[in-house]
């Protein structure tokens, strides 16, 4: 009987998300330059900048790209929602990313970047790599100001948060906090690196008032227990798609 009731359940759903709920599609991309370097960046983490600009275009066509926070407002209190929406992350805070925010800005496309404040220092660095890539410093973040652009947080350092304890979690989510939470642009969203987290972590993202960022592939009809995000790079037409970082 209940495997009934529950089929009946997920028809409903899913007729109301066809007809009455678009979904909100949340996309990440982490290093976007002219050319690709392997001494820099792993190729599933790289978009050409001729691609990028090429698939934001695309988005245009098809969404209305808001950013994160809209979208956040949107997925608690919209009931029906007939128009289409999309939004743009990019994580690791590369400083080659800086480059692609004039295009973004003639585009009017909001972005929000997620970084790591440990590297903010210019010198620290995370050995994924066979060279050090450069990343956003502090005297660059300083001079981010657009209101198109938002700062959220990747962990103090890049790694993997499902492997720390609650407190540990704790000490580097209040860190990335502290850090960031003058610069004019920062949003309290937290997206987890390689989109790995627990319920250990879920529940101190909570407690600390902050909006969890997944990397799970899938769209948003409603907020639940984070935002849900696709890949980008996923779309290129430059390298064969790639996983999540
Ligand atoms: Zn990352």
């Amino acid at each position: 009987m209940s495997s009934i009731v529950n089929k009946i359940i997920k028809r409903v759903r899913k007729a109301y998300h066809s007809l009455l709920l678009s979904p909100i599609e949340v996309w990440v991309f982490h290093a976007v330059t002219p050319t690709f370097n392997p001494a820099f960046c792993l190729p599933e983490d790289w978009n050409s900048t001729l691609d990028f600009e090429r698939t934001v275009k695309k988005l245009k066509k098809k969404y209305t790209i808001i950013s994160l926070e809209e979208a956040y407002q949107k997925l608690r209190k919209d009931l029906f929602r007939f128009k289409r929406y999309a939004v743009l992350t990019c994580d690791d805070g590369f400083k080659s990313t800086l480059a692609i925010l004039p295009f973004l800005a003639s585009e009017g496309v909001p972005i929000t970047l997620f970084i790591n404040p440990k590297y903010l220092d210019g010198v620290s660095f995370r050995g994924n790599y066979t060279a050090h890539p450069e990343y956003i410093n502090e005297s660059d973040l300083k001079g981010i100001d657009s209101p198109l652009v938002t700062i959220g947080m990747h962990g103090f350092e890049h790694i993997d948060c499902s492997e720390q304890s609650a407190a540990e979690f704790r000490d580097s989510a209040t860190a990335c906090i502290k850090t960031l939470e003058t610069h004019p642009r920062f949003v309290p969203f937290f997206a987890y690196p390689w989109g790995k987290y627990s319920a250990a972590t879920q529940q101190v993202l909570m407690e600390l008032n902050i909006t969890p960022v997944l990397c799970d592939g899938a769209s948003n009809y409603r907020y639940h227990n984070g935002i849900s995000r696709k890949c980008i790079e996923a779309s290129r037409t430059d390298l064969a798609p790639g996983g999540l970082v």
